[in-house]
């Protein structure tokens, strides 16, 4: 595939767990700000002429540090009160991936990840091992009282009280506090990148480990395509979503919005599962899939300017996508 003259492209999200009515003007507002600066500091990499790799750390890192969001700072609780990070990131030119999962200490899982993939002989780190390779490398580790945010705690509380009551968990199991950050990215030299970072689920139990760091899952990227998803990882993991997108695309040559809509608003829903995805292809078609109330999402293109969504109902400006260099036709 030649890609010159390619414009870069930076897609992001925030999770799918947004519901209108738990949000306040403050809070929508402190979400749009954090959107947009990891779309601005994503795309100056972009501009710079540096790899989608670096797009899509840079854009992370600000989510990540970011309370209002499921990763880092601000992830949700686990049953027994605390926070257990995954992350994960891939090379779509050399199909390099690095992961880390169950990561109490570590300030940014993303740059773990990325540690991983570049400075590790493995794919996948855990736990204690894979905070000692942090400290080898250099990498921030904080207290882990860092991640607390009151937000989150009370939201733990529910899901308790809600376990003790034996009744389902409202808020966890359909979906509402989502928050896993994500990031897609098309570099000038036509090479995609996709990067995830989340604290799990509400109230996850026995050393869960949802989709975001399981390379296929939740995140993947491959020369044609880049997906980085946000929903109830169990159903990504089975549906293995991110590959399964992408292979429709690079190997079946089914159009990006058509795969994404397939396995995030048909397999994963008929199975009882929800949430959404961000997409991306080499030729800088978009998708963002979604089937929950509302997802944090966001692009940028050629014209530099950041575009952020919440709601269902919201115009995130991708109906019509931005005229991508080599425009072959999307239904
Ligand atoms: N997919 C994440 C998980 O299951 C949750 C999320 O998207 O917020 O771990």
């Amino acid at each position: 595939m030649s890609h010159a003259a390619v414009s870069p492209v930076l897609v992001i999200h925030g999770g799918a767990g947004v519901i209108k009515r738990d949000m306040t003007p403050a809070k929508e507002k402190a979400v749009r700000a954090a959107m947009t600066l990891a779309l601005q500091n994503g795309y100056a990499q972009l501009k710079a002429g540096k790899p989608a790799l670096d797009a899509v750390t840079a854009a992370i890192t600000v989510l990540e540090d970011d309370p209002n969001f499921n990763a880092g700072k601000g992830a949700v609780f686990t049953h027994d009160g605390k926070n257990e990070l995954d992350a994960a990131i891939m090379d779509g030119n050399t199909l390099g991936a690095g992961s880390v999962a169950d990561v109490h200490r570590v300030k940014n899982p993303i740059l773990l990840a990325r540690a991983v993939m570049e400075h590790s002989p493995h794919v996948m780190l855990a736990g204690e091992g894979a905070e000692e390779f942090a400290k080898e490398q250099g990498i921030t580790l904080v207290d882990p009282s860092y991640f607390r945010t009151e937000e989150r705690w009370q939201q733990l509380q529910k899901a308790l009280k809600e376990d003790a009551a034996k009744q389902p968990h409202a808020d966890v199991d359909t979906a509402k506090h989502f928050g896993t950050v994500g990031a897609v990215a098309l570099d000038a030299e036509g090479h995609l990148a996709a990067g995830t970072s989340t604290g799990g689920m509400t109230d996850k139990r026995w050393g869960r480990i949802g989709d975001s760091p399981i390379i296929g899952a939740g995140t993947y990227a491959n020369s044609g395509c880049a997906v980085s998803g946000t929903g109830w990882g169990e159903y990504y993991i089975r549906t293995v979503a991110a590959h399964e997108i992408c292979m429709m695309v690079t190997q079946m040559r089914v159009p990006l919005k058509r795969a994404a809509a397939q396995v995030i608003n048909e397999e994963i829903p008929s199975m009882g599962g929800n949430g959404g995805a961000i997409a991306l292809d080499a030729d800088g078609h978009i998708a963002i899939p979604f089937n929950t109330d509302g997802m944090y999402r966001g692009w940028i293109g050629a014209d530099g300017v950041p575009h952020v969504a919440i709601y269902g109902d919201e115009d995130d400006g991708i109906a019509e996508p931005p005229a991508p260099a080599d425009s072959t036709a999307q239904p």
